[in-house]
């Protein structure tokens, strides 16, 4: 049962499914209850019984009648590694959808530049799922092309896949290096997330490009 129990903050969630995305990354959904987000918002999430929780964006669409996320399992992780345990019918802890990372309505008739890397992916699925006539680009950083998070869920003509361990991308290398040998589209939305060092050297070759600090949204996972 969805909201089953509450503890201060805290509501506990039903599992649904677990799904394996590749070999490093599961697909965790749980009733939605009668919460409401906006695409690119994030839950902090824990098992029950456990205070730690970690920020996970929101992988589903608004339209979806359940919450999704795509979760890394970090070695060692505190969170991520309790969380992949978890079965159908166990329960976790959520606190309700957060953050500001979304895109507003008026920026929704430009080409919009979703720029990530591992499971920053996951904010731009809920983005683009939830508004299908977006006109987007998505370049997606990733090691090989085994560590893609479901690439048939895109236009193929939408998606540019940067794998920097080989050349089984459509292009070999960084995302970085993708954005300083291609054209970049001076009045396009750039909305960045995943790592920290791949948004800062993005920041920089947008802003040396003329991208005007306004036109670039970020959102550091790690
Ligand atoms: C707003 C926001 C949204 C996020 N959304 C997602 C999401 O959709 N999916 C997702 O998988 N994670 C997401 N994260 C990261 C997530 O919150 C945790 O940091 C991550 O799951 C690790 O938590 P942990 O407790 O397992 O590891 P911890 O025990 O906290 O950390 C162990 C070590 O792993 C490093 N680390 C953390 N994340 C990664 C990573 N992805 N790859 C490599 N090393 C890492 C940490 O820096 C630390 O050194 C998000 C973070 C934020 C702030």
């Amino acid at each position: 049962m969805a909201e089953a129990r509450t503890n201060g903050n805290n509501i506990s969630h039903s599992i649904l499914s677990v799904r394996t995305i590749n070999d490093k990354v599961f697909a965790l959904r749980f009733e939605k209850g009668s919460h409401s987000f906006i695409p690119g918002q994030y839950l902090q999430i824990g098992v029950p019984g456990d205070a730690k929780k970690r920020a996970f964006s929101i992988y589903s669409a608004v339209t979806d009648t359940f919450f999704e996320l795509v979760i890394k399992m970090v070695e060692g992780g505190e969170v991520s590694g309790p969380l992949h345990e978890l079965k159908p019918g166990d329960a976790i802890e959520m606190e309700a959808p957060a953050g500001r990372f979304t895109l507003d309505d008026q920026l929704k008739h430009k080409h919009i530049i979703f720029i990530a890397s591992g499971t920053g992916i996951s904010p731009f699925h809920s983005i683009i799922k939830s508004n299908p006539k977006l006109n987007y680009t998505l370049i997606h950083g990733v090691r090989t092309k085994a560590d893609l998070i479901e690439p048939e869920a895109y236009a193929p003509e939408k998606l540019i896949t940067c794998t920097s361990r080989d050349t089984t991308g459509q292009f070999h290398g960084r995302i970085t290096r993708y954005l300083t040998t291609h054209p970049i589209d001076k009045n396009a939305e750039y909305f960045l997330c995943g790592n920290g060092t791949m948004i800062e050297e993005v920041k920089e070759i947008l802003a040396q490009n003329q991208i005007a600090a306004q036109q670039i949204h970020t959102e550091v996972f790690y």
